[in-house]
């Protein structure tokens, strides 16, 4: 009997304790099953997620991961460059040097006594041999026989000055060739056929900035070989300008491009300069290199000058390049290189002429100092052999 009396007081908390426990264990699997399948969600979300950036199409490329992309070292001892001011004369004497048989031959035919439809037609000739452009030869030649007519041809001198004013005129004397060195920091992209010396402008270009007091930076994305990038890296420390490349080969120019304009900004640079490889393969494949350049460094600082380098002795080939570069980037500047190495000057009137873009600077030879600013009186005088 008394055994009986106290078996409720063990079954009933028996019972209370399993049901508890039973609750218990059901609870904590329910918990389980759907926190498993939050997880599933968040795992299938963050699947979305991962391929729409796969999917986007155009974003900036991944930039050079930081231990990839590399600002140079400079070295110790360092060139002084030579003053922008000084340049400028000795543009005219190496136009002169290079023995352009230009100006003296027109001032020949000009001085005839009776100048016939023959002698014309010879000096419109000389003009197009001197790459002057069919455009601008005609117009040239028709300038000079109305004024010859009027003022005479008598007077060696007053030839010369006449020759001198039309071809000043042709060169267009008022258009603005300064540089624009707006922005922060301002950027200049440059693009141009292999070979016809973009790397080597930049270089004598950062001499020419750091001579005027500015800070500049250097972007190698001619990724193409790295010994376009060595090259960069050598004119740029000899003026203590350090440059901004990718350690591998054919990295992606744009992404390298996009480091050196993000450092410069970074820094308070004054200027950067962005070196491009000039494969002309075909006109799509340039246009979306370049294009893809200039919309990622857009992403970080908008792009002051596009200087468009142009190799003066390559004549009709030269403007054909120009022509191409011109349509897939918006050029705003002519540097044309080699002047010293042609007796062909007149590839200035006929390029400014096709592309509506003024020549800012020439190349005058292949020393560090060799780039001038173009000046229309100077070159003319140049050519005339002043
Ligand atoms: P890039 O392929 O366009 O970068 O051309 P580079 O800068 O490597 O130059 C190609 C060659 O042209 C080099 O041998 C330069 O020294 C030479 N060069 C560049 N500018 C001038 C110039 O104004 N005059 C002369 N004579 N040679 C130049
Ligand atoms: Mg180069």
């Amino acid at each position: 009997m008394t055994a009986l009396t106290w078996l409720p007081y063990v079954l009933i908390p028996l019972v209370i304790l399993v049901i508890g426990a039973v609750t218990w264990a059901l609870i904590a699997r329910r918990r389980a099953s759907s926190r498993a399948s939050i997880d599933d969600l968040r795992r299938q979300a963050a699947a979305q997620r991962g391929s729409e950036v796969a999917k986007r199409p155009s974003g900036p490329p991944s930039p050079v991961p930081s231990e990839g992309a590399k600002v140079t070292p400079i070295l110790p001892t360092l060139d002084t460059p030579e003053a922008s001011g000084t340049r400028l004369t000795r543009l005219r004497s190496r136009l002169a040097k290079s023995g352009s048989p230009l100006g003296a031959k027109l001032l020949n035919l000009l001085s005839r006594d009776h100048l016939t439809d023959a002698d014309w037609d010879e000096i419109e000739e000389t003009l197009l041999v001197a790459d002057v452009g069919a455009g601008p030869a005609a117009e040239l030649v028709a300038a000079l026989k109305t004024r010859v007519r009027v003022e005479g041809a008598a007077n060696p001198a007053r030839v010369k000055a006449i020759l001198r004013e039309e071809l000043i005129g042709l060169v267009d004397p008022n258009s603005d060739r300064s540089l624009n060195l707006t922005g922060h920091p301002t950027v200049v992209l440059v693009i141009g056929v292999n070979g016809t010396g973009k790397t080597t402008t930049i270089g004598k270009l950062a001499r020419v900035l750091v001579a005027d007091g500015k800070t500049v930076l250097l972007g190698a994305a001619d990724t193409f070989r790295a010994a376009a990038a060595d090259q960069l890296q050598t004119w740029g420390s000899k003026v203590g300008v350090r440059t901004v490349r990718s350690d591998r080969d054919g990295a992606d120019p744009a992404a390298v491009a996009f480091e050196a304009v993000k450092t410069g900004k970074a820094e308070g640079v004054d200027v950067v300069l962005i070196d491009t490889a000039g494969r002309l393969q075909n006109k799509q494949g340039l246009m979306d290199e370049l294009g893809k350049i200039t919309r990622v460094i857009e992403k970080e600082a908008p792009i002051s000058e596009v200087l468009l380098v142009l190799d003066a002795t390559t004549g009709q080939n030269g403007m054909q390049q120009a022509r191409v570069f011109s349509a897939v980037a918006g050029v705003t500047g002519i540097v044309l290189t080699k002047l010293d190495g042609t007796a062909r000057g007149g590839i200035v009137i006929a390029v400014q002429r096709e592309l509506g873009v003024p020549v800012k600077l020439v190349g005058l030879g292949e020393g560090p100092d060799d780039l001038a600013p173009f000046d229309p009186a100077q070159f003319v005088d140049g050519i005339l052999g002043e």
